[in-house]
C-alpha cells in the first residue's frame, strides 16, 4: 500500500473528497455511510471546504465523524476572502464548529486571493499556535506562486498544494509536480476521475482504457487511480458518495501498474512536453 507524508504523519496515498455532498437531504445518510465506510477502508484523509454546500459538507463530516474523530486526517479550507490575519480565525473556528471537532490536521487557502500571502501565512501560523490546526496548506497554486509562497518567511511549512490532476489533465507533470517533489512538498491531487462532464467520459468510455482495465479485472475508477498515485509524494481525494465507490477506490490502494501499462497510458495520454498554465476547475 502506498503512503505519502504529510506533517510527520503517514497517510494512505488515497483520501476521500467531499464536493457536493451535503447538498441533497435525501442523499445525506449515504453520504455518511460511504465516508465512514471509506475511513474503515483506511482512506484516513478527508478533504472538504468551507465552500461546498456552503458548509452542508463540513457538517455531514462531523456528523461521520462522530465518535471516531482520530480515526480521520481531517482537511478543510478557507475562502481567499476569509484569509486575512483578522478574518481567518473566525472562519476557522466555523468550520470546526460544523464538523464538531476542535482541530483539524491541515488547513488550505483554498485559492489565491488578493490578501497578501505574508498576512494569510501569519494568520495560519497563528492557528497552529492556537491548536486549531496542525498544518496549513494551499490550493490551486501553480509553479510561480509557490516560489512567491516559498520566499515569504515561514513559508517552507506550507504542507502541501491541493492541485487538479488526473489521467488526461497532466499539467502539473512539467514543472509544478517536479518542483513540489524537489522541495520534498506532497501534492495532493483533487478530480483524480476528473469529476464529471466530457472528460470523464473519455476516460471512462474510452475502449482502449476498458480493455487495460478488464485485462487486470480492475474497474476504470481504480486505473485512474493507481496511475495518480504512482507518484512518490501524491495523494489523490477522490470522491466517492456510495460505500461501494469508496470501497472499490480503497482497493485502488493496493493496485500497481507494470512499466508496460504506464507506458500504454503515456501514449494513450501523453505528458506535456512543455510548461501549462495550471488546469483548475
Ligand atoms: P472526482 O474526480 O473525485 O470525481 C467524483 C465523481 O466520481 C463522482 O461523480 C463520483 O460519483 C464518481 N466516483 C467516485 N468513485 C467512483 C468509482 N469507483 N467508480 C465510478 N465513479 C466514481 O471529482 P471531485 O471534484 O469530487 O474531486 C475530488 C475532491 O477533490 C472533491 O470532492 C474535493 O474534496 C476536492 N476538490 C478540490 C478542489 C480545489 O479547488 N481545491 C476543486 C475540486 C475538488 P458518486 O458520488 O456517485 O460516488
Amino acid at each position: 500500500m502506498q503512503n505519502v507524508w504529510i506533517n510527520g504523519a503517514s497517510l494512505p496515498a488515497i483520501g476521500q473528497g467531499t464536493w457536493y455532498m451535503g447538498e441533497n437531504p435525501a442523499l445525506r445518510a449515504q453520504e455518511i455511510a460511504a465516508l465512514q465506510a471509506g475511513l474503515a477502508a483506511g482512506l484516513q484523509v478527508i478533504d472538504t471546504a468551507e465552500m461546498y454546500a456552503d458548509g452542508e459538507a463540513e457538517r455531514v463530516v462531523g456528523e461521520a465523524l462522530q465518535g471516531r474523530r482520530d480515526s480521520a486526517w481531517l482537511v478543510s479550507k478557507v475562502y481567499p476572502w476569509n484569509a486575512s490575519e483578522a478574518d481567518i480565525t473566525g472562519a476557522c473556528e466555523r468550520s470546526l464548529q460544523r464538523l464538531k471537532t476542535d482541530y483539524l490536521d491541515l488547513y488550505l487557502l483554498h485559492w489565491r486571493g488578493n490578501i497578501p500571502l505574508e498576512e494569510t501565512l501569519r494568520g495560519m501560523e497563528k492557528l497552529v499556535a492556537q491548536g486549531k490546526i496542525r498544518s496549513w496548506g494551499v490550493s490551486n497554486f501553480d509553479s510561480d506562486d509557490m516560489e512567491e509562497l516559498w520566499a515569504e518567511e515561514g513559508g517552507f511549512s506550507c504542507a502541501t498544494n491541493q492541485v487538479l490532476y488526473h489521467l488526461a489533465s497532466r499539467g502539473i507533470e512539467h514543472t509544478l509536480l517536479p518542483l513540489c517533489q524537489q522541495r520534498a512538498m506532497p501534492v495532493m491531487a483533487y478530480c483524480p476521475l476528473a469529476q464529471a462532464g466530457r472528460l470523464r467520459q473519455a476516460l471512462f468510455d474510452n475502449a482502449q482504457l476498458l480493455a487495460l482495465a478488464r485485462d487486470k479485472q480492475i474497474s476504470v475508477a481504480q486505473l485512474l487511480l493507481s496511475w495518480a498515485i504512482r507518484h512518490e509524494g501524491l495523494i489523490a481525494i477522490p470522491k466517492a458518495g456510495s460505500v461501494a465507490h469508496v470501497q472499490e477506490n480503497a482497493a485502488a490502494l493496493n493496485i500497481t501498474l507494470s512499466a508496460e501499462e504506464i507506458a500504454l497510458l503515456d501514449q494513450l495520454f501523453p505528458a506535456p512536453q512543455q510548461r501549462m498554465p495550471l488546469d483548475v476547475v
